[in-house]
């Protein structure tokens, strides 16, 4: 059988639930040695353990991706240990709505701190060793999980989706840029996946909001994406699926 990502280095932020931990899955199934980043480090722990009983590679390493010095520490073990990634699913977020003059400034700050900064210090670590790998097998890739919100228009999301119209505009600004030395850079836009991703709302409205979609739709599930992901990752080097969208067949 054909295994598409034999020998490729693997890292995937927040890969201790959902939409992570499903690439992970899925990444390591196609033949990635896959590396875990995320807080929970119990959960880095299970899954390795499981990708590995079904005959993976996984290398868990606990860390915050909003701590700078964490994050180059995390790159810095990567290259010592496994010569380098050349496969970043650039993917932890957080999402907390509420309309906009509650001023829950908390959320705004902690949306931005995760969604840009966290995912900018994920860039800037691995980069290099993304641009290294390109240069000498011919291919990387650099994935970043955007979201819907970064095209439609969703009252009292307004700082979420402007975190993730950044991530958006970012990737086919890097895209343009990095694609000369072979990197491919990707956004991936899921409207709603089932995932940990809603347990973290507080507003009472946003949480009715989804709970309402709920009744109409079928949600996407992390193996939605993490067969689009493993799809992306798996193209000719030279085709590179800039920008894909993935909904619910029921969400408009
Ligand atoms: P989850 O909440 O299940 O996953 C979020 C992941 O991010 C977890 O692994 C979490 O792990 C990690 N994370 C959170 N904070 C940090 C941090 N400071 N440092 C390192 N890792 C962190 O949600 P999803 O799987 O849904 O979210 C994945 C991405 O998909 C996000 O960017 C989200 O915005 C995006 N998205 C989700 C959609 C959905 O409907 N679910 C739709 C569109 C986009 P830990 O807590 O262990 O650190």
């Amino acid at each position: 059988t054909a295994v598409p990502l034999a020998g490729r280095i693997a890292v995937v932020t927040g890969a201790s639930s959902g939409i992570g931990a499903a690439s992970a899955e899925k990444l390591a199934a196609l033949g990635a040695h896959v590396v875990l980043l995320a807080r929970r480090a119990d959960r880095l722990q299970e899954l390795a353990a499981r990708i590995e009983q079904n005959g993976g590679k996984a290398l868990a390493i606990s860390v915050d991706v909003t701590d700078r010095a964490a994050v180059q520490a995390a790159a810095d073990r990567v290259a010592a240990e496994l010569g380098g990634a050349d496969l970043l699913f650039n993917n932890a977020g957080v999402m907390l709505p509420a309309p906009v003059e509650e001023l829950a400034t908390d959320q705004w700050q902690l949306q931005i701190d995760l969604n840009i900064t966290g995912l900018m210090n994920v860039i800037g670590a691995f980069t290099p060793q993304l641009v290294k790998a390109a240069a000498d097998r011919g291919v990387a890739d650099l994935i970043n999980t955007s979201s819907i919100g970064a095209q439609n228009i969703y009252p009292n999301f307004a700082v979420y989706t402007a975190t993730k119209a950044y991530v958006t505009h970012l990737s086919r600004h890097l895209r343009a840029e990095l694609g000369a030395k072979n990197v491919r850079v990707a956004a991936i836009e899921p409207g709603i996946v089932g995932t940990e991703l809603q347990t973290h709302v507080t507003d009472e409205g946003a949480l009715a909001w989804l709970a309402g979609t709920r009744e109409t739709m079928e949600w996407l599930t992390p193996q939605d994406v993490a067969e689009t992901i493993g799809f992306l990752a798996a193209l000719p080097p030279r085709a590179n699926l800039q920008q894909v969208t993935i909904m619910p067949t029921g969400q408009a």
